[in-house]
């Protein structure tokens, strides 16, 4: 502590030394996303679990010492900002525009936006979606590609991946543009269903910080850390877990 701030609380401190002070960290993660974050068992498990647990375990010792709050793709960068949570691991994509309001890592994993259909469907392309339905996740990336890719489509919000997944079975939508990743995750889980093989982006996943000074140590620590996970093999023994045969769908 310097010897200007002799009055010091904890609260002056920057984040990461709060976290270590307060022996826990508070991450904002996904229980809709199979499988990078969803519950099962009434255990919380996933991808992005895996690599929050390997977060808390080079940061605190203990990768049990971790408060995870859900998040939504709509809800989690206000969750961000208003300190709901200290950081966000969930399927969350760098990309300019929330660049302006919050800060990011450096990417731990490079998902693709694709387009998820009934086997039955003859759809074959993006572009035929134009005269038809498609259902998206509110707040995700998926948003923007659809309205840029296939103007005409008529798009159907859903606040979670399993009302928009209810969508497609129900019929009320012709496909799902969504990342590849959790599609994925569908696929496994539901007989009767494809993802075209073309991906329309890259989704680069990165932790999710806020902007500012306090953050500062913790987003160099974390990126430190992510280096780590990736030279060690970590993150593709956690890749190999979780979606060992990504490539193969689509
Ligand atoms: N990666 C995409 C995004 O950040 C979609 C996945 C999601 O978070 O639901 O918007």
């Amino acid at each position: 502590m310097s010897l200007f701030c002799t009055a010091c609380t904890n609260n002056d401190k920057d984040l990461l030394s709060r976290i270590k002070l307060r022996n826990k960290i508070i991450i904002g993660i996904k229980n809709d996303s199979k499988p990078f974050g969803y519950i099962e068992n009434n255990e919380l498990k996933g991808f992005d679990v895996d690599v929050a647990k390997s977060i808390a375990k080079r940061i605190l010792g203990n990768e049990d010492l971790i408060e995870f709050v859900p998040v939504t793709a709509e809800s989690r960068i206000s969750d961000l900002n208003s300190k709901k949570v200290d950081i966000i691991i969930a399927t969350m994509s760098i990309n300019p525009k929330r660049t302006h309001i919050i800060d990011f890592t450096n990417p731990y994993f490079v998902a693709g936006q694709a387009l998820m259909l009934k086997n039955s469907s003859r759809i074959n392309s993006i572009e035929s979606l134009n005269t038809r339905k498609v259902g998206i996740i509110l707040g995700t990336t998926g948003e923007k590609t659809i309205r840029l890719l296939a103007p005409n489509a008529m798009v159907i919000g859903k606040k979670n991946y399993n009302d928009a997944f209810n969508l497609l079975k129900e019929d009320k939508v012709d496909a799902i543009l969504a990342d590849d990743s959790i599609l994925y995750g569908f696929i496994l889980d539901n007989k009767g269903y494809k993802i075209l093989p073309a991906r329309y982006t890259k989704e680069y996943y990165a932790v999710a910080l806020r902007q500012g000074k306090e953050n500062k140590e913790l987003k160099e620590e974390l990126n430190k850390i992510l280096e780590y996970l990736h030279k060690s093999g970590k993150l593709n023994r956690i890749k190999d877990k979780w979606i060992p045969n990504l490539h193969k769908v689509g």
